[in-house]
């Protein structure tokens, strides 16, 4: 109750924080009736494998077209949509879309999958249902499909973190495959790397070298980073990806894949299917 009072005191005396309830209020709204009036689109990024430079998959990107309006990009709502709960029916949208597009990319061309999940979707009761249910309905076979986790999903202690491995465990075991996204970035103990329920390492964007760094200590992190994952049999993905220099240096660590501008910003499907089309082509 103290706490509350308390909460209720910095509404009533900072402006900046009430505005900012409101804003985050209207958005919420917003987005509520988003949903229903079909203005949420999946743009995907594609994922290369580093030896050929092929197109292996893609990851799937939610935007926000509101009409007449600026596109709005994740970051904008997605932290709002977690607060409210919304989440959970747009991350269900999203998995279902993105498994419908990506069937016809993976029956043509063996494309597979990447789907960011938050916290809060895992801790749905029905979530491995969820999955199961939109690989179903789409064809796309399980093994075509990485869920993209946060490692605090798997590390926080206690039931919530137990219930997360329990789903994630369950849609392994028929095929589907497990990623930490933007590895690195938080504070966890390494164990989890060893004893949790994870197929693939995706290196966060800060710990690409910027151009011109001539600092060894970068090159360090990323080569110390690779050497764990593939010790440990786990597939690295470098994200963020965005000059030669960096594709070079992943390359010579032994980087699988990598993920990135220099390849191509995430696009519309269409785009993507013409990006995925012309990669087959290529004879090497
Ligand atoms: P993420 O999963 O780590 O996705 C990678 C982000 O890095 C994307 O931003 C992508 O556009 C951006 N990116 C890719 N290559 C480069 C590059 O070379 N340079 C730079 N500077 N950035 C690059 P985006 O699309 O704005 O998404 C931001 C975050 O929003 C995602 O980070 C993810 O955490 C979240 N997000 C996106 N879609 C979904 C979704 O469907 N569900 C959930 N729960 N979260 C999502
Ligand atoms: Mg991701
Ligand atoms: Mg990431
Ligand atoms: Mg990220």
């Amino acid at each position: 109750a103290a706490k509350e009072a308390g909460r209720d005191q910095l509404v009533s005396f900072d402006p900046s924080l009430r505005e900012k309830r409101l804003e985050a209020a209207r958005t919420t709204e917003r987005l509520r009736r988003a949903i229903a009036r079909d203005e949420l689109i999946v743009h995907f990024q594609p994922l290369i494998r580093l030896a050929d430079e092929r197109i292996t998959g893609v990851e799937a990107l939610i935007r926000w077209q509101p009409p007449g309006e600026r596109m709005v990009p994740p970051d904008k709502f997605i932290g709002i949509a977690e607060d409210s709960g919304l989440i959970v029916p747009i991350g269900t949208w999203v998995l279902r879309e993105s498994c419908r597009v990506v069937a016809a990319w993976h029956r043509e061309h063996g494309t597979v999958v990447s789907v960011n999940v938050s916290p809060r979707q895992l801790r749905e009761p029905d979530f491995g249902a969820t999955v199961l249910d939109a690989l179903r309905d789409s064809r796309l076979p399980p093994t075509a499909l990485i869920l993209e986790i946060t490692e605090g999903v798997l590390v926080d202690s206690g039931a919530v973190t137990e219930q997360a491995i329990g789903h994630l465990s369950l849609l392994r075991s028929q095929g589907v495959r497990v990623a930490v996204d933007d590895f690195g970035t938080g504070y966890s103990s390494l164990a989890y790397l060893r004893d949790l329920p994870i197929d693939h390492i995706k290196i966060d964007r800060s710990f690409m070298p910027a151009p011109g760094d001539t600092d060894p200590a970068a090159r360090t992190m990323v080569k110390a980073i690779i050497d764990l994952a593939s010790g440990l049999r786990l597939g690295t993905i470098a994200e963020g990806v965005e000059t030669a220099e960096q594709v070079a240096l992943l390359r010579e660590l032994g980087c699988e894949r990598a993920q990135g501008y220099y390849y191509s910003r995430p696009v519309p499907s269409d785009d993507a299917t013409r990006l995925i089309l012309q990669s087959a082509a290529v004879t090497s």
